[in-house]
């Protein structure tokens, strides 16, 4: 144990904060606004809160970046990994295996869609999508009908930063530049019912854009991928019940294959365990990562039905093989706190709470759909968007250079609250295990973050 003293011996806050600006270069941060100023720089955790090297207390809003599910420092996890690392700390999956990555890829199997049947590792969110589509590519080519390599995205998607999932993004401000080095995908509306005239007309529009894309080009397409349900990164929005099914089944008709991108709203964050189960769906492909190991340890996995699998299953000569893999593939520290997360959530039934907790959530949000500049509240589980308007009447977003969602979220990091904004759009993703006054709390900051914030801005900058 690191305690106060020693950490004062090893550095100073101020030094450390001295270092933080020399050294490190942050994702997704413009460093010159960073640098500028005071460094959060977290010396640890308990239960759902960070603790600052000052010793200031944060509520973990956004769980880490939508990870954690458990709180912080939880002592059945540091257990199993301690029992893991007294055994071995790594050993590869190529042509040979470890104990934790196969009892995980069970109990994976077991808590997955029914009909999926094999789990690839890998170590983040990006890769398992990679692994997807690359997976999804070859499917088509093992089979001998080598026209459909093409892919299907859905408008502001978010499926990760290395190349091919960059591929399939469809946000302007972080693939834009990337374009002259991607592949490039057909792109349909996804349903935001918000800002495209409800649900009905946002939903068709969707449809009618997907079935004429597949009446004309299927016999070149591979597959569509989606983030179902909740588009995370694109702002939080929910997609209207059914809508999944229905996307599901036209691929289904047209023999293209579906992967769902399950990294942000997989274990249990929607209030099922995979957000595909609102709507009975089980994709082709799977890819999953962020709270499989409860936010402790980078793992992912891509789970695929068994059809996607034979494909792949031949004599060497026919080079079928999935020529695919990492160094940390299948990390035994990794499987181990990933099968004592899952362990943990079935015996705490979290994912059931999240249902009960979602309710009371929903309850405490619903006052500030009043206030002057909340355009709308979109919740699905425990994941939460609230877009942020210059005018309600009008629905005029903040220009993006008042960074209104950045300076509400600057004000509750004071408040003692961390969260991370999606432009004009305040995310409150919350551990699973908080109870209900922690959202009490939670919410009680992010409400009065946004009324200090947007007081007096009606009539800005047009
Ligand atoms: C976070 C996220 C990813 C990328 O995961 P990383 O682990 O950050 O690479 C991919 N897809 C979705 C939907 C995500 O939310």
């Amino acid at each position: 144990m690191l305690t106060k003293e020693l950490i004062w011996l090893i550095d100073s806050p101020e030094q450390l904060a001295a270092k933080n600006k020399q050294y490190l270069w942050h994702p997704f941060t413009q460093m010159k606004d960073y640098i500028e100023d005071e460094p959060l720089i977290i010396e640890r955790g308990e239960g759902i809160r960070l603790y600052d090297v000052h010793g200031n207390a944060y509520y973990d809003g956004f769980s880490s970046v939508w990870l954690n599910v458990h709180g912080h420092n939880v002592p059945e996890l540091n257990q199993a990994i301690v029992e893991q690392l007294e055994k071995v700390a790594h050993s590869t999956l190529l042509g040979m295996a470890n104990v934790p990555s196969i009892l995980l890829a069970e109990q994976l199997i077991r808590l997955a869609p029914e009909g999926l049947t094999k789990v690839f590792y890998s170590d983040n969110g990006a890769t398992a999508v990679e692994i997807s589509l690359k997976m999804a590519f070859q499917y088509w080519q093992n089979r001998g009908i080598a026209g459909k390599r093409s892919f299907v995205t859905m408008n502001n998607a978010y499926h990760g930063d290395t190349i091919g999932a960059t591929s399939v993004g469809a946000i302007p401000l972080y693939h834009q530049v990337y374009k002259p080095l991607l592949f490039t995908p057909y792109v349909i509306p996804y349903p935001y019912p918000y800002r495209d005239g409800g649900e009905e007309a946002a939903v068709g529009r969707m449809l009618d854009g997907l079935e004429r894309l597949l009446q004309e080009k299927s016999s070149e397409i591979a597959a569509l991928i989606v983030e179902p349900v909740v588009q995370g990164a694109g702002g939080m929005i929910v997609m209207p019940e059914g809508c999944l099914k229905k996307i599901a089944d036209l691929l289904a008709s047209y023999n293209v294959l579906l992967i769902c991108d399950e990294v942000a709203t997989g274990f249990g964050r929607t209030g099922k365990m995979f957000a595909c189960e609102h709507d009975g769906v089980t994709p082709d492909i799977m890819a999953v990562a962020k709270g499989i190991t409860g936010g402790y340890l980078p793992v992912a996995a891509t789970l695929v039905k068994e059809k996607i699998y034979d494909a792949f299953y031949a004599d060497y000569e026919e080079q079928k093989t999935f020529f695919h893999g990492h160094s940390f593939t299948g990390n035994p520290l990794g499987c181990a706190v990933a099968l004592a997360n899952l362990r943990l959530m079935e015996e705490r039934g979290l994912v059931e709470a999240v249902e009960q907790r979602a309710g009371h959530l929903a309850q405490l949000l619903s006052p500030l759909s009043d206030e002057r500049h909340v355009g709308e509240i979109r919740q699905k589980g425990l994941m939460v968007g609230i877009e942020l308007v210059q005018d309600k009447e009008t629905k005029e977003p903040y220009h993006w250079n008042e960074r209104m969602g950045v300076r509400v979220c600057k004000l509750a990091r004071k408040k003692g609250l961390l969260t991370r904004p999606l432009g004009n759009v305040v995310v409150l993703i919350p551990p699973l295990v908080s109870t209900d006054e922690e959202l009490d709390a939670m919410v009680g900051i992010l409400a009065d973050s946004i009324r200090e914030s947007t007081l007096g801005t009606e009539g800005g900058a047009q």
